[in-house]
């Protein structure tokens, strides 16, 4: 029998990325691979193109309702629960080699499947991904209670640190396996077991973190991996033995999960949107200074949940700044993720293009004045490019100024005084990162202390580091990843109290 795939994946895939990607794929469930219980698929599709790549299975309730049972074994009595800290952190640590030895494959799927440049994907997502688990491979064996010194007379009183149990972990589309790793490093490194849904738009490298966890010897049922949509998503939400929540996307949704594990009294951690701000102060280095806020922006076509999209510059530098800003916008070469000479990649999707496309009207119509970029590029692919764009305002109140975009759209504004930048700075319903480029240490830490936002970055944008904490304020989430505080999410504190007579 020949195989029909379903498209003609481009020249630029290697051999093993092209043969997981025009395999079968299927849901990940214990020690099975099904097809969706009620046959249900969907198709993901190559943003620099349109075309599609592969078909997936639509993972439904009753699907949902398996990986979490196939879950929940493996954390109550399985082979998971009774391993030693010390093998639970060697098996981590062989799902980072199985990835780094993989990380070109793993790079072009994820290249393919997002849009995004190859080296970004294998030097940040994998490499990242890579670091991650290496990280919390470290923690099992670590991770300890104490003896309490009570008031009680013969009492012994301690606490253990357990798991919190089965976790359900919703992952968005612009970093699908880097934003993966972030919840599954620390949840395995905890001893949780988990169902892991990634968005609809890129689920291939999860199917793929997911194979190699059983490859290398994760017991059946420890790593389920449920590809779907937002329903799909949804169901893991409402599912009654699901014990802790951990989501990354949009505040709409996260605001919806967020109430219902309210309700539930799940454990949750929420990682949302931004809308963070970028001060230049007047000493600066400008020549640094525009360099990294060109990247804090149209890194990644400008889809992090941290990007720079609100641009302070003091009055007598706005010329000079918006003018190299837009020079550099302008001279990004834009393109398919898998050719080695893209700077810039297409959006997610049509969806997304439309949306960011939607922003840029709404800039226009409010008066902003446009100085780069603006239009739809390379419309003949039929992909999803939207060019680096470049407004200036005056006014706050713009919907561009004041929701979030997920693209390349930066808007730059004038100030005079570090109290006025401060207080625009903060005037926002976001709080997850805040960027500040002075030569002045002292300006440079009154005004880290002044911004209300989870990551702080001096000099430089985006600094990220497993063991550094990293999360929102207000509306950009609840709880933190990474790092201690990363692990303390995923951990639950017993007291057991002893009396000695
Ligand atoms: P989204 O809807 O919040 O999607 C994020 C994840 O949640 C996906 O896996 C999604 O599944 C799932 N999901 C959707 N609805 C759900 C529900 N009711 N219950 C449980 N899970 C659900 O984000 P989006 O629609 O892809 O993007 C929209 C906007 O969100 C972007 O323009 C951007 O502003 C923001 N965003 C933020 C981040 C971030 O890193 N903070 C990342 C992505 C997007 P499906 O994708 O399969 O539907
Ligand atoms: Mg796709």
């Amino acid at each position: 029998m020949t195989t029909v795939l379903p498209t003609v994946l481009p020249d630029a895939l290697g051999d093993a990325a092209r043969e997981f990607i025009a395999g079968t794929h299927d849901l990940l469930i214990g020690s099975e691979r099904v097809q969706a219980a009620d046959g249900r698929t969907f198709l993901t599709l190559d943003p620099a193109s349109g075309r599609e790549i592969a078909t997936v299975p639509q993972g439904g309730a009753e699907d949902v309702a398996r990986a979490v049972a196939a879950a929940r074994e493996a954390f109550d009595g399985g082979p998971w629960a009774s391993l030693a800290p010390s093998e639970r952190g060697r098996l981590i640590g062989a799902l980072a080699d199985a990835l780094e030895q993989r990380q070109e494959e793993l790079a072009q799927i994820e290249s393919l499947d997002n849009g995004k440049p190859v080296k970004l994907a294998q030097y940040v997502d994998v490499r990242g991904t890579v670091a991650h688990l290496r990280y919390f491979a470290g923690w099992p064996t670590k991770i300890e209670g104490s003896v309490l010194p009570v008031t009680a007379p013969n009492m012994l009183c301690y606490t253990r640190r357990e798991p919190v149990g089965v976790c359900g972990q919703i992952v968005p589309w612009n970093f699908p396996l880097l934003m993966a790793a972030w919840k599954v490093a620390p949840a395995l490194a905890a001893g949780c077991t988990i169902v892991l849904k990634p968005a609809e738009q890129t689920p291939l490298s999860a199917l793929r973190l997911g194979e190699l966890a059983l490859e290398v010897g994760f017991p059946p049922g420890v790593l389920n991996v449920l590809t779907g949509d937002g329903e799909t998503g949804a169901a893991l939400v409402d599912h009654p033995d699901v014990d802790k929540i951990s989501f990354t996307g949009s505040t709409v949704v996260g605001r919806e999960i967020g109430a219902k594990a309210g309700r539930a009294l799940k454990r949750v951690t929420l990682e949302l949107g931004g809308k963070s701000p970028n001060v230049i102060l007047p000493d600066a280095d400008v020549e640094a200074a525009v360099a990294g806020s060109y990247q804090a922006i149209y890194f990644n076509s400008g889809q992090a949940c941290n990007a720079g999209s609100r641009l302070f510059v003091p009055a007598e530098r706005f010329d000079e700044v918006v003018g190299a800003l837009a020079e550099r916008a302008k001279a990004t070469r834009l393109g398919a993720g898998l050719d080695p000479a893209t700077q810039l990649g297409p959006l997610v999707s049509a969806e997304q293009h439309e949306r960011v496309m939607s922003y840029i009207d709404a800039g226009r119509d409010q008066g902003a004045e446009l100085l780069a970029g603006g239009g739809a590029a390379l419309a003949d692919s039929g992909g999803w490019f939207v060019e680096p764009t470049l407004f200036s305002s005056t006014s706050d109140d713009l919907r561009i100024v004041r929701e979030e975009i997920f693209g390349p759209v930066l808007v730059a504004s004038p100030y005079d005084t570090l109290e006025e930048v401060a207080r625009r700075a903060n005037d926002t319903d976001y709080g997850l990162a805040a960027g500040v480029w002075t030569r002045d240490v002292s300006s440079a830490h009154r005004l880290a202390a002044m911004l209300r936002a989870g990551s702080i970055y001096i000099n430089h944008w985006g600094g990220s580091d497993p063991s550094a904490p990293f999360g929102g304020f207000k509306a950009s989430g609840v709880g933190r990843e990474h790092g201690h505080d990363g692990l303390d999410a995923y951990l639950e504190t017993k007291t057991v109290w002893t009396s000695l007579g």
